[in-house]
């Protein structure tokens, strides 16, 4: 099937082609085949849409003097827009990322949530009075910060796009969106709503392109006043130092190496149904994943026999024309990165006891057959780095003790996973696992309601909840001097 859906920029209001006239041919990964063409923005469009973002959030402007009902009413807009065009871009994101279309479905029921659950925020965006002393009112007001770029990865290109789009907006902010050149389209979409939910001009930006011209140049634009960064430490620590010259604000939402600590007292068949959705789910492409199993050794054999039977009975395919559960890699060059990731394991000592390569029965697709380790430790390089694919480490422990010290020794603090039927420790493990997530008893699980984020290189600041809110806008402080006595 080909691409049908919307090919140029968005900026100010207008669909307009790059200055240069330059386009990204995206391909489809479960195919190989070329999936669509669409505009390739350049420094100069950066600047056309932050222009047209900043002239958007001025005082006075239509966006900023609109009644936080009024707003509220158009991010619900935007929600019902998304929710018509569901079925569209869920076929598109499975075609552009690789991703199933169950997969991608629910990415879309996500951001729809989000947008509604931020369109509810508008009208309760308050300061507070503080006590002073003497005779005073002292007071905040939360403003918005102003133009904030999104800067979104390939991996969830529609979900993790909307999940900073939202809140930014809700807090009257303007927006300008880079998708990740992998992965363009489903971006073009929220352009496609704003216009049908009439939000005025200027107010979100659309621009695909490349990391190196686009992202960076948004970054360095002095009219930016926050950029929301989902992407890889690496290129988050580069984009924070950047954003040092003008003293612009982050948000990062970087990688992860997510330990799914299994206890003995677990419910084994469940344990292994998460472990197994927390590490295959979406190629295993997933900041959060749960690539490290941590799993005690009296139920070691057994967990791991499970996990391996789940591996193995894992149809591979897009999930379009067929009953694939497990889509490709993004690319040609992810699947060999992972690919060498295995072979870095086996050179490392670990023994591989599923999957391990590339499926036999296929001709064509990035697909890479569900790969489990084990006989790994944690100083391992599969054990310490993100592979970003479908790649198991599992690492056994012998007490509790030493479960949550393998745990935190990681340079990552995303997202963990306890499974136990004993409260007690669930709550312990809790309180001292160095994560800014913990699920227990189901991996990994997140709302539009509660903070996403991370510990250590994990990232910085949280999206979602009332978290995002507090990323999104800025404390004023107001005193008077009430007193008759002024001096
Ligand atoms: P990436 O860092 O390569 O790219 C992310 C985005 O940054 C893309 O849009 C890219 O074009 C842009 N970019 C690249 N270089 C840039 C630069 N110098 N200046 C500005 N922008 C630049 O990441 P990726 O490969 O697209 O995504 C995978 C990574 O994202 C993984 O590490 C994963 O863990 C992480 N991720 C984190 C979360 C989270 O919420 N914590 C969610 C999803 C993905």
């Amino acid at each position: 099937m080909r691409y049908d859906g919307p090919t140029q920029l968005y900026i100010d209001g207008e669909w307009t082609p790059a200055v240069d006239g330059g386009t990204i041919e995206t391909l489809d990964p479960a195919t190989e085949e070329t999936y669509a063409t669409v505009a390739c923005a350049t420094a100069k469009d950066v600047s056309r849409a932050v222009a047209a973002a900043d002239a958007a959030v001025e005082r006075g402007s239509e966006w900023r003097t609109m009644g936080p009902s009024d707003r509220g009413g158009l991010l619900h807009a935007m929600a019902d827009e998304i929710e018509g065009m569901a079925d569209e871009i869920t076929l598109v994101e499975s075609h552009d990322n690789g991703k199933t279309p169950f997969e991608a479905g629910l990415d879309v029921d996500m951001a729809v949530d989000t947008f509604r659950y931020y369109a509810g925020w508008t009208d309760k965006l308050t300061g507070e009075t503080i006590p002073v002393p003497g005779d005073r009112l002292d007071y905040t007001l939360r403003e918005p910060v102003g133009v904030t770029a999104h800067i979104a990865p390939w991996n969830y290109p529609f979900q993790l796009a909307g999940r900073s789009l939202a809140p930014a907006l809700a807090c009257g902010n303007t927006a300008v969106l880079k998708p990740s050149n992998t992965t363009p389209l489903s971006a073009l979409y929220y352009a496609k709503a704003a216009e049908a939910a009439d939000l005025p001009d200027g107010v979100l930006n659309v621009i695909p392109g490349t990391g190196s011209e686009v992202g960076s140049t948004l970054v360095n634009e002095s009219a930016v006043d926050h950029v929301a960064f989902t992407g890889s430490t690496g290129v988050g620590k580069h984009i924070m130092s950047e954003a040092a010259d003008n003293v612009t604000g982050v948000t990062l939402e970087l990688g992860g190496k997510g330990p799914n600590v299994v206890f003995p007292d677990a419910d084994l068949e469940a344990a292994s149904k998460g472990v197994h959705y927390g590490i295959f789910m979406n190629c295993g492409q997933m900041c959060w994943a749960g690539s490290r199993l941590l799993v005690h050794k009296d139920i070691h054999d057994e967990v791991v026999d499970r996990v391996v039977a789940r591996a193995e009975a894992t149809p591979l395919g897009s999930g379009i024309d067929d009953d694939g559960r497990m889509g490709p890699a993004v690319s040609e060059s992810h699947r060999d990165d992972v690919l060498e990731y295995i072979q870095l394991g086996v050179d490392e000592g670990a023994t591989v006891v599923a999957g391990g390569g590339v499926p036999e029965d296929t001709d064509q697709g990035y697909f890479i057959e569900p790969t489990v380790f084990t006989d790994v430790t944690n100083d391992m390089q599969i054990a310490r780095e993100e592979i970003f694919g479908p790649v198991l480490s599992v690492i056994e422990f012998s007490n509790f003790e030493e479960a949550l010290e393998i745990a935190n020794d990681s340079p990552f603090g995303l997202s963990a996973g306890v499974w136990t039927t004993d409260i007690d420790k669930a709550h312990a493990a809790a309180s001292r696992l160095d994560y800014g997530m913990i699920s227990v008893n189901e991996y990994p699980q997140t709302f539009p309601q509660t903070p996403f984020g991370g510990y250590k290189e994990s990232g910085l600041g949280r999206e979602q909840g009332m978290e995002a809110i507090r990323e999104y806008t800025q404390a004023k402080n107001v005193n008077i001097n009430v007193g008759l006595d002024t001096q």
